[in-house]
């Protein structure tokens, strides 16, 4: 049978587990009778340039010495659950290996580490760069590795090659791969997916923006769309992910973590300023029936250390089908806070059903802030669900966000004072400064400027109405809110590149 398809997750994104929309294309794709490949090139081509860099190279600081001679021990110490008794010994090994790919990506001018891509003279949300990174796929880091792969790939004459492409960190990279496929064999459709292509095309981006490069994008979710484009009948339309391909012994975590999507959109969908608002993307539950049959199948196939449920908020319904129905495995992912999460029974039912971290977007700790962005929640609900899922000891994985339109100084400050009132409470944060994402109805009434990153900018830049700008914002972070001494140790808690995927390892020992 000839190859029909290859499916690439390009570098780079945290390589802590496979990802999820390949992995469910793959579970259709096989359903469906469809011969394809999968190439995980991002948790390869890291592996692959942390080798190259570490043994055929001699460094003159002592840091990369270092670095370079514990790679394999620190690898080792960042799969193993041991290390995460002693945050000290994972930070030592993730910022050590984190140093053989950064110095991996200096001579190429590119900015690389364990989660992100940049190159000095190529800006991924610039639909012209990623023609030069086709153009000149040579000039990419993770040349050495992609060539010599892709070339072995061809061997099997596949008729397409998609891309998943979900994160602006993949997008230099994705390109250059495609260049070097277009340079080697023209005839090769080449087909882009993921998140990020979703965005882009729910700004007006097609194809025809990268002439010469993309024969096809698929914006969602991709099982029909990509079966009808390989001109395959869509007839098995119930099929699970599939993680045969991926390779599990390479993922940077202790134990296989299972990604699962129980939904797609959000239940919400109301916050102001939310891309999932902005696009307009629909709320897709799976059925409890085909989650409570699916998920304790994949965990006892893969025997995950950990289940990370990837939508955007588990809505109350979940949350309870999943405590009436455990997967099997340990689990964590991101909610809402909701009337439920107040009620320490219903938080038990969740540590009961292997709940060990829940991801909570408070944004705020101004309740004026929190309604004009129409958040949905409010901070005494936010203090019960805080304190309940400590009392059963479930891990809180907060998420502020500062620099809103209604935000000003003194809301910051209430900010921060809600955050020292529950430091007893949260275990980790997440803190970021707000962008205005471009298609967004709330914005009306802000004087916006140019897009500032570039035609393919998810965000543009704004005017804020009470001068709060973003570098005002920064420097309360900065300055007040991270050195604030309840503060300080929670931010010193959260695990280095890797952040939440790796925060719930912590917890589970
Ligand atoms: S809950 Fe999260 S995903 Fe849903 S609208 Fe709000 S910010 Fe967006």
């Amino acid at each position: 049978m000839t190859l029909k398809i290859v499916l690439i997750n390009p570098p780079v994104v945290k390589p802590s587990e496979p990802p999820a929309g390949i992995a469910k294309l793959a579970g259709c794709l096989k359903a469906n009778g469809v011969s394809y490949q999968i190439i995980d090139a991002n948790v390869e081509g890291i592996h692959y340039l942390l080798g190259q860099t570490a043994f055929e190279n001699e460094w003159p600081d002592k840091w990369s010495k270092r670095a370079c001679k514990n790679l394999e021990a620190n690898i080792a110490a960042l799969q193993n659950t041991e290390t995460y008794k002693n945050k000290s010994r994972y930070s030592r090994a993730a910022q050590d290996v984190n140093r053989v790919l950064h110095l991996a990506g200096k001579p190429y001018g590119a900015h690389l580490t364990l989660s992100d891509f940049t190159n000095n003279m190529l800006a991924p949300a610039r639909s012209a760069d990623l023609l030069k990174a086709a153009q000149m796929p040579d000039n990419n880091p993770f040349y050495p590795y992609f060539s010599a792969r892709l070339m072995a790939v061809m061997q099997d004459e596949p008729e397409f090659v998609g891309f998943s492409v979900n994160y602006l960190s993949q997008a230099l990279c994705a390109f250059a791969m495609i260049g070097f496929i277009r340079n080697i064999n023209p005839g090769i459709k080449i087909v882009l997916g993921g998140s990020l292509v979703t965005s882009w095309a729910a700004l007006g981006v097609g194809k025809d923006k990268f002439a010469g490069f993309i024969d096809e994008m698929i914006a969602g979710a991709g099982e029909e769309k990509l079966l009808e484009l390989l001109g395959v009948e869509y007839g098995h339309k119930k099929s699970s992910p599939d993680y045969d391909d991926f390779p599990a012994q390479f993922y940077f975590s202790p134990g296989f973590v299972l990604p699962y999507s129980a939904s797609r959109g959000c239940y919400w969908r109301g916050c102001a300023f939310c891309p999932e608002r902005a696009e307009e993307n629909p709320y897709l539950p799976l059925s409890a029936a085909q989650i409570n049959q699916e998920l304790p199948q994949l965990v006892k196939k893969y025997q995950p250390a950990l289940v990370h449920l990837l939508d955007n908020a588990l809505s109350p319904v979940m949350l309870k089908n999943l405590a009436q129905h455990p997967p099997g495995a340990s689990w964590y992912g991101f909610a809402r806070v909701s009337k439920e999460l107040t009620d320490d029974d219903f938080c038990l039912s969740l540590k009961k059903s292997g709940c060990v971290m829940l991801k909570l977007g408070i944004e705020s700790g101004d309740q004026e802030v929190l309604d004009k962005l129409n958040k949905g929640i409010n901070l005494e609900d936010a203090s019960k669900a805080l304190k309940a899922l400590k009392k059963v000891g479930i891990a809180a994985y907060v998420y502020l966000l500062f620099g809103t339109p209604p935000e000003i100084e003194e809301s910051a400050q209430k900010t921060l004072n809600f955050t020292v009132a529950h430091s007893d409470c949260i275990d980790f944060l997440n803190l970021a400064i707000f962008n205005l994402p471009v298609a967004n109805d709330t914005a009306q009434n802000l004087q916006t400027e140019n897009f500032y990153e570039g035609d393919l900018s998810l965000y543009r830049d704004f005017r804020h109405p009470a001068g709060w700008d973003r570098q005002n914002a920064r420097n309360f972070l900065e300055k007040t809110f991270k050195k604030h001494p309840a503060v300080a140790p929670i931010i010193k808690r959260l695990p280095e590149f890797f952040t939440s995927n790796h925060a719930p390892f912590f917890k589970m020992i």
